[in-house]
């Protein structure tokens, strides 16, 4: 752990006054916050993140533990605050609730950003941080899935926590929420969702970031896109919200393929994003699409675009960003 921890040392925020909030030098200000998430920090990450040394993050084993730590060390260091009452920056799923699906009590890391006007209104970014861990000698690093989306949301929080150092702290309250057990049935979100840290009926929305740094066959030409599922589905204003901000700062293609109710593989149901969507919660669920190294061994982070991973990290918070400042919370007008 200790080549781990001393990775962080290298991280620093530069603090200063806070600036004239005037429409334009917020946006300006924006772009500016969005570029703290770059390819170089992502892939230094995730080369940790997806190396051996975590054995492929299995719930409940040695490596998902050791995963937990580097994420709670990374929130510590960046001087984000945990959650009342989880002073660690953990909440604690028994083993009881996993039935068979692990072998010990498992853990979701959760950091937290209050908000300025609306605090009690909470925004739930979350990516799952397990992943299939090692089959003999064999280790599944689980780069894409979902090391992307971990390392996304790392860099995510970090934007926004610089933004706070430079006075724009958001007007609703951020919840950075890794979740664990995703492979053994979607377990932390089951968890969070039935033992909600935030009130669910403050719960504005979710976004969710599974698989996001790779490029699949049918784009291989055109990188420059993401999958979104579910945007629609609850909140039209969600929609809107978010392709009116991709259009303004991101400008990436936006598939809406596996968004169809009629496609087969029904991904909507098949993330974590899925247990807020139950409870109502509008969610947008970000994802690169599969490819041949999906849940093998071959899954490792050298396969990862990471301009195309910084890019859409970007957009994720370029939409959380319009989320947690606009005027009105997001109204819920689907069923
Ligand atoms: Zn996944």
């Amino acid at each position: 752990m200790k080549k781990i921890i001393f990775f962080f040392i290298s991280i620093t925020l530069i603090s200063c006054g806070a600036g004239k909030k005037s429409t334009e030098n917020v946006n300006e200000k924006k772009v500016g916050f969005a570029a703290e998430i770059n390819a170089d920090d992502l892939k230094e990450h995730l080369y940790i993140f997806a190396s051996d040394i975590l054995e492929g993050r299995k719930t409940g084993e040695k490596g998902q533990k050791m995963a937990a730590n580097y994420l709670t060390a990374y929130y510590k260091n960046l001087g984000l605050k945990a959650p009342k009452g989880h002073d660690d920056y953990l909440q604690i799923i028994p083993k009881e609730f996993f039935k068979e699906a692990s072998k010990a009590s498992s853990e979701n890391v959760v950091a937290f950003i209050q908000g300025s006007e609306l605090p009690d209104e909470i925004l739930v970014i979350s990516a799952h941080y397990d992943h299939l861990g090692k089959k003999g000698e064999e280790v599944y690093n689980g780069a894409d899935d979902d090391g992307s989306g971990t390392t996304a949301l790392m860099e995510i929080a970090q934007a926004f926590q610089v933004a706070v150092k430079k006075g724009f702290r958001p007007k609703r309250s951020i919840l950075f929420l890794h979740l664990t057990g995703e492979e053994e049935g979607l377990f932390g979100s089951k968890y969070y969702t039935s033992h909600p840290i935030y009130p669910l009926n403050n719960t504005v929305a979710n976004l969710n970031i599974d698989m996001v740094g790779r490029v699949d066959e049918k784009h291989k030409n055109n990188p420059n896109y993401i999958y979104l599922i579910g945007a629609d589905k609850l909140s039209s204003e969600l929609h809107k919200l978010s392709e009116e901000t991709n259009k303004r700062y991101s400008q990436l293609k936006l598939d809406y393929t596996y968004n169809d109710e009629k496609d087969p593989n029904r991904f909507y149901y098949r993330s974590d994003h899925y247990n807020f969507a139950k409870n109502n919660i509008p969610v947008i669920f970000y994802f690169n699409g599969v490819h041949e190294d999906y849940h093998k061994p071959t899954d490792t982070p050298d396969k990862i675009n990471y301009e195309i991973l910084a890019k859409r990290a970007q957009l994720v918070f370029y939409t959380a960003w319009e989320i947690v400042n606009r005027e009105k919370k997001l109204v819920v007008d689907k069923k």
